[in-house]
């Protein structure tokens, strides 16, 4: 409580919403206290007409400390997050990447974008590429690899509530959840047209041969557990390969 009051005269004892001053109350139990509430997102005190009460995520916690509660927000915090909840906002890698080990099926919600980041832009150059199929607000899963929305994330924390400690170890399978379905489903749109349904350029793109050994069986670009691709000329080898000869085309072997 004294800390409440401090923070309060801290900020004027005026809401921080409306600057109107915060007026005291007798409360039976507590004696005079402001009619005031605290912003879990802002961090700020406001009066009753600016905070209703109303509960939210709080992005940053969701980033830091995968708490996806929600807390009492101001009001026109709770108009901000709600607003941009369906929106790409929140980057992980710069945030918080350690979330990638702790959350498995995060880290393959991202293995998953790489791969259809790949295709998206080999599919760039292809006039046929179906991309109509694809609803405008999922695009951006393919366009970048590296930025989720809430709503994203909360559809993994459904199915992983809790972060993993270093001593446990990774669940063997990775429970399926809607989002990780989606972007399947995405990947085999794009996977479809490269190596089945494209007449023009993006088969040969996606299909190669490893110039670095005489294994004939092709491979997939988008296969980025097993195949490397040279950020020079875009050639694919197969992983081994290419940690000890690198491109024989853009690097000089030693
Ligand atoms: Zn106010
Ligand atoms: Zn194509
Ligand atoms: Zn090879
Ligand atoms: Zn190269």
């Amino acid at each position: 409580k004294a800390e409440a009051e401090q923070c309060i005269a801290g900020q004027g004892a005026k809401c921080k919403g409306c600057l109107e001053a915060l007026r005291k109350e007798w409360k039976v139990m507590n004696g005079w206290e402001y009619r005031a509430l605290f912003c879990h997102y802002t961090g700020q005190y406001y009066c009753p007409q600016c905070h209703k009460a109303r509960t939210a995520p709080i992005p940053a916690r969701v980033l830091m400390y995968w708490d996806f509660k929600e807390y009492k927000v101001c009001d026109e915090a709770y108009r901000l997050i709600m607003g941009v909840y369906h929106r790409p906002m929140l980057c992980v890698s710069a945030t918080n990447p350690r979330l990638f080990d702790q959350v498995p099926a995060l880290s393959v919600a991202r293995k998953l974008r790489l791969q259809l980041n790949i295709l998206y832009h080999i599919m760039q150059e292809c006039k046929d590429a179906p991309w109509d199929t694809i609803p405008a607000a999922q695009r951006y899963y393919m366009q970048e690899t590296e930025i989720y929305s809430l709503w994203d994330l909360k559809r993994i924390h459904e199915v992983q509530p809790k972060v993993l400690k270093s001593a446990d170890t990774a669940p063997k399978s990775i429970p399926a959840n809607e989002l990780l379905v989606g972007l399947k489903r995405i990947r085999q749109k794009l996977i479809a047209h490269c190596v089945r349904e494209c007449g023009t350029g993006c088969g040969p793109q996606v299909q190669q041969c490893c110039s670095l050994c005489s294994e004939e069986e092709p491979l997939y670009v988008f296969d980025i557990n097993n195949t490397v691709q040279c950020p020079r000329c875009g050639k694919v080898y197969h992983k081994a390969c290419y940690k000890l000869q690198a491109c024989r085309w853009c690097f000089a072997t030693s």
